[in-house]
């Protein structure tokens, strides 16, 4: 059975999400205060509804419980968002995404029981000053506060080098997952792949252990 969405909130977020959840074939009901913003959605979404989610009996006639997962993207009016995050708990929702603004916020949206909780511009923002600070990291993907996965554009120094040659496992505590070369992608790469110019490496492993790798080669 096809999963079903709900989109509260069609500004600049939550409107990326409803047009590529439709994109990808999924029903997607989309809601927004704004009639003007919903009139916008009527071609993209499955249902664009006018309503306010911070009214309970709104939510309930729209049936919200049986949604399978509802994206709350209500942006600067944080109350809002709180106040509906609580709603949609109480009426039983199964899962739950939530944009937070703020670190108090998400510590708020957390304590009633946000499933999931996102900071897109915070996210956004830390992925690109990784990627202007260094160029060869062209993107980035925290995994806890002190692991990610990062993509790492192979120089002159890893050129025509084997992955046994680096033994980057064992001399910096980092792995590589993946290799990207154009079109083609290598996951699991053999331990004698040889590395080429301009591969993309795709390398997980500690903060600290990543970087100590990428000082050393760049
Ligand atoms: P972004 O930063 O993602 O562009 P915005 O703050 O511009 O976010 O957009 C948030 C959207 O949420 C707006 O379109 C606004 O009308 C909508 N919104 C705000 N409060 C409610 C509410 N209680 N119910 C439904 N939609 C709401």
């Amino acid at each position: 059975m096809k999963k079903e969405f709900a989109v509260i909130g069609l500004g600049r977020f939550g409107g990326s999400v409803c047009r590529a959840l439709s994109e990808e074939g999924m029903e997607v009901m989309a809601m927004d205060t704004d009639e003007d913003k919903v009139n916008q959605f009527a071609n993209t979404a499955s249902h664009a509804v006018v309503g306010d989610s911070t009214d309970e009996s709104v939510l309930k006639s729209l049936g919200i419980r049986n949604f399978d997962h509802v994206i709350v993207a209500i942006g600067d009016n944080i109350q809002a968002s709180i106040l509906t995050t609580l709603i949609l708990k109480e009426l039983g929702v199964k899962y739950i995404t939530v944009k937070a603004q703020n670190d108090y916020h998400e510590k708020v949206l957390s304590k009633i029981g946000a499933d999931q909780i996102v900071h897109p511009e915070r996210d956004m923002g830390r992925r690109i000053a990784h990627n202007i600070i260094s160029n060869n990291v062209l993107d980035y993907l925290e995994l806890s506060d002190e692991h990610s996965i990062v993509e790492i554009v192979a120089n002159e120094k890893l050129a025509k080098k084997s992955l046994i040659d680096l033994d980057i496992r064992a001399k910096y505590g980092i792995n590589i997952v993946a290799i990207k070369r154009g079109r083609d992608i290598i996951v699991s790469p053999q331990a004698d792949e040889e590395i080429l110019m301009q591969d993309i490496l795709i390398v997980i492993g500690a903060d600290t252990d990543i970087d100590r790798f990428e000082k050393k080669v760049f």
